[in-house]
């Protein structure tokens, strides 16, 4: 049996020419109602017949997340506890900012590569997500804020949650191609970041794609060997051959690339780090975001003080970088970055 939600409009068209004998059009209308409306299941369909929605029910399945549970944070982040047909649990964040809302979403159940300082690392690679469990999570986030804040809706989406987006290189770019078809939730490309810790090949194929999000990238030190350490992906490709593929990514006018950097105290935090990082970036249209590291059980790094931070800041700044301080959101329901790690139901 399929699953619709996981196809393309185009895989779509065929899977209602070859298996349902229908004209094309039918498509356009089982689009609409997957990813425009966000319907459930073939019940909710009524302008099909109802032989048509029978017949559905028999060839191919709708599989929707479930809403497990919602933590809301002092600071109005909400993280959303989800449920796939499996019972695996992954986990989005929707984050307020202004009069912007960006949805965090998970492209994998666990992660497959190693990062030291990263909770969903230490629960191991579970499975890639399907396309339809990448844009379900944006359905479940919309119908849950019409019930609970019906005048916001979500301006920008991340894909930073659990996993790592490129290792799922096939199901991210059909999610990227289904969320922005004009006749699914229309969502501008130019609202949509990937970020990946740099898995170079793929940033590369990434780049001849016709849906083409903005990029991220995880770099979080700035030589090899501390690089190598905390990312062992680095042993892979290093931060030269990195940002090699980084600078021939293609950008549209006036974008730039995203560049994380994770705060570890004593680790990748001194002032000859941000020397290094403002020479390693020179350049180059984008933007650093510096994350102080957030803390979780199973990681004994430090995050630096406030005040180690603000000097790090400033001495990129003064660098000529455009850097950006993520303050910690929704850390009091483990929803910052770098904590998701759904555990398994008890
Ligand atoms: N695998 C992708 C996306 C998921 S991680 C990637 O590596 O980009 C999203 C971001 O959270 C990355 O920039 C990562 O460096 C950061 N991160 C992971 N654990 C963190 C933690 N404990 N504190 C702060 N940031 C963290």
């Amino acid at each position: 049996m399929q699953d619709l939600r996981s196809l393309t409009h185009a895989e779509l068209e065929r899977f209602a020419s070859e298996t349902l004998g229908e004209p094309r059009f039918r498509a356009d209308q089982l689009f609409q109602w997957i990813h425009a409306h966000g319907a459930l299941d073939f019940g909710a369909m009524t302008n099909l017949s109802v032989a048509l929605r029978e017949r559905l029910a028999q060839v191919a399945r709708l599989d929707t997340l479930v809403v497990d549970a919602v933590a809301e944070s002092r600071d109005g982040t909400r993280k959303l506890r989800l449920l796939a047909h499996d019972g695996a649990a992954i986990e989005s964040v929707l984050i307020p900012d202004e009069d912007k809302l960006t949805q965090c979403i998970s492209s994998q159940v666990g992660c497959a590569l190693d990062c030291r300082f990263c909770a969903t690392a230490k629960l191991g690679f579970k499975r890639n997500l399907s396309p339809g469990e990448i844009v379900d999570q944006i359905y479940r986030a919309r119908a849950l804020l019409s019930e609970i804040s019906p005048s916001r809706r979500v301006t920008n989406l991340v894909y930073m949650g659990m996993g790592e987006p490129l290792h799922n290189y096939e199901n991210v770019v059909k999610s990227l191609r289904i969320l922005n078809h004009d006749l699914g939730a229309k969502i501008s490309l130019r609202r949509i970041t990937v970020s990946t810790a740099g898995l170079v090949p793929a940033i590369e194929k990434l780049g001849t794609e016709d849906v083409r999000p903005n990029l991220a990238i995880s770099l979080n030190a700035t030589t090899d060997e501390v690089r190598g350490l905390v990312m062992p992906i680095n042993k892979k490709w290093n931060i030269a051959r990195l940002l090699q593929a980084v600078r021939a990514f293609p950008l549209e006018r006036r974008r730039r690339i995203t560049f994380e950097y994770v705060l570890l105290e004593g680790v990748n935090d001194s002032l000859e780090d941000a020397a290094r990082l403002a020479q390693h970036l020179r350049g180059m249209p984008c933007k650093v975001n510096l994350i102080p590291w957030n803390p979780h059980p199973l990681s004994s790094y430090r995050r630096p003080t406030p005040l180690a931070v603000e000097r790090f800041q400033n001495e990129v700044k003064r660098l000529g970088l455009p850097t950006y301080l993520r303050t910690p959101r929704g850390d009091d329901i483990d929803a910052a970055c770098g904590q998701l790690a759904a555990r398994a139901k008890r």
